[in-house]
C-alpha cells in the first residue's frame, strides 16, 4: 500500500491493478502479535480498516460482503442452529447471522482480539449483535478451534478470513477442510470467501479441489460486487457435506423477517445460478 497526497492506494501487483481511496487522515495504527491494523477516515467511504496493507472493511460498502457471506448459506441449510464464523473479527458477518431467528448459537473465532476492539470503536454499527445471548466471541486460532471441535457439532461454518497469506494461510487447504467436514453435521455447509472471480481463478479452482479432496460432496461458487477488494468483483464458495447444492429455503427467504440492503430472495436465485465458468 502507498499513501500519497491523501490518497490511500492498495497495489495488487500480482494481478496488475490498484485501488485508491481519498482519505482525510489516519485515525489509528496498532501492531498486534499477528498483523498491523490501521484505521483511516476517508472522504466518501466512511471509516476504512486495513490489515497488513490490505483493505478489509469500509463503512460504505461492507454490507455487500457481510450480507452475501451470511444469508445465502443460512437460507440454504435446512435447519441452521449452530453457526461458527472463523475470522470475521469486525463482527459484521456475526451480526447478519444473528438476524436469523432459527440460529441458536453463533460463535465468532478470530485470532486477533484487536480487530474486534477497533471495530467496536470505529464500526460500532457492525457490533450491535455482540451482546446477543446467542453470540459468543472467542479470540483464538480458527485452525485449532475447528481441530478441537466435537464431531458433527456445527450446522454451518463460515470462513470470513483475510487473504491466504500470514495467519489465514492454513484456512485454505485440505487439512483444514477435513477438520471442517468432521465438525459439521450430516447436512452441514461450509461457506468461504473465495477472492475475485476475475483475478483469482486458479486459487478458486485449487480451493474447490481441496474441498472435494477433503470429502465435501459438492461445491458452488457465487459472486457479488465488492468495490473495496481487488477487481471490485468478489466471490464466496459453498461446500456441502452431503448432496448437491441445488435448493434453498425459498419461502423463508421470500419472507425474511429483517431488512437487508443487497441480499434478497431474487438475489438468492442468482446465487443458485452461481458463476458458470467456476462451477463446471
Ligand atoms: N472481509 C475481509 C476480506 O476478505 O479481506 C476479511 C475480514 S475479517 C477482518 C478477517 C479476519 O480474519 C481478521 O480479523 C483476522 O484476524 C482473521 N484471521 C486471519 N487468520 C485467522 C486464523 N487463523 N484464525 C482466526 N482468524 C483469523
Amino acid at each position: 500500500m502507498t499513501l500519497d497526497n491523501n490518497w490511500f492506494t492498495e497495489v495488487a501487483d500480482s494481478i496488475g491493478s490498484a485501488f485508491s481511496l481519498k482519505i482525510n487522515g489516519k485515525l489509528e495504527e496498532v501492531q498486534t502479535p499477528f498483523q498491523k491494523i490501521e484505521i483511516y477516515d476517508t472522504t466518501h467511504y466512511g471509516k476504512l480498516m486495513i490489515i497488513d496493507g490490505y483493505t478489509m472493511v469500509s463503512t460504505a460498502d461492507n454490507f455487500l460482503y457481510h450480507e452475501m457471506m451470511s444469508h445465502p448459506v443460512v437460507y440454504t441449510h435446512p435447519k441452521p442452529e449452530k453457526v461458527l464464523v472463523i475470522g470475521g473479527g469486525d463482527c459484521g458477518t456475526l451480526q447478519q447471522v444473528l438476524k436469523h431467528p432459527e440460529v441458536k448459537l453463533a460463535q465468532q473465532v478470530d485470532i486477533d482480539e484487536q480487530v474486534t476492539r477497533l471495530s467496536e470503536k470505529y464500526f460500532p454499527e457492525l457490533c450491535t449483535a455482540n451482546n446477543d445471548p446467542r453470540a459468543e466471541l472467542h479470540f483464538a486460532d480458527g485452525l485449532k478451534w475447528v481441530k478441537d471441535a466435537a464431531d458433527g457439532y456445527y450446522d454451518i461454518i463460515i470462513v470470513d478470513s483475510t487473504d491466504p497469506v500470514g495467519p489465514a494461510e492454513g484456512l485454505f487447504n485440505e487439512a483444514f477442510y477435513r477438520d471442517c467436514l468432521r465438525a459439521l453435521g450430516e447436512q452441514g455447509l461450509l461457506c468461504q470467501q473465495s477472492e475475485s472471480p476475475l483475478s483469482h481463478v486458479t486459487l478458486i479452482a485449487e480451493m474447490k479441489q481441496a474441498m472435494r479432496s477433503a470429502g465435501f460432496a459438492a461445491t458452488h461458487t457465487y459472486d457479488f460486487p465488492q468495490p473495496l477488494y481487488p477487481s471490485g468483483w468478489w466471490s464466496a464458495t459453498l461446500a456441502s457435506k452431503s448432496g448437491e447444492i441445488t435448493s434453498f429455503r425459498e419461502d423463508a427467504a421470500r419472507h425474511k423477517p429483517f431488512a437487508t440492503k443487497y441480499y434478497s430472495y431474487a438475489r438468492h436465485t442468482v446465487v443458485m445460478e452461481g458463476v458458470p465458468f467456476l462451477n463446471k
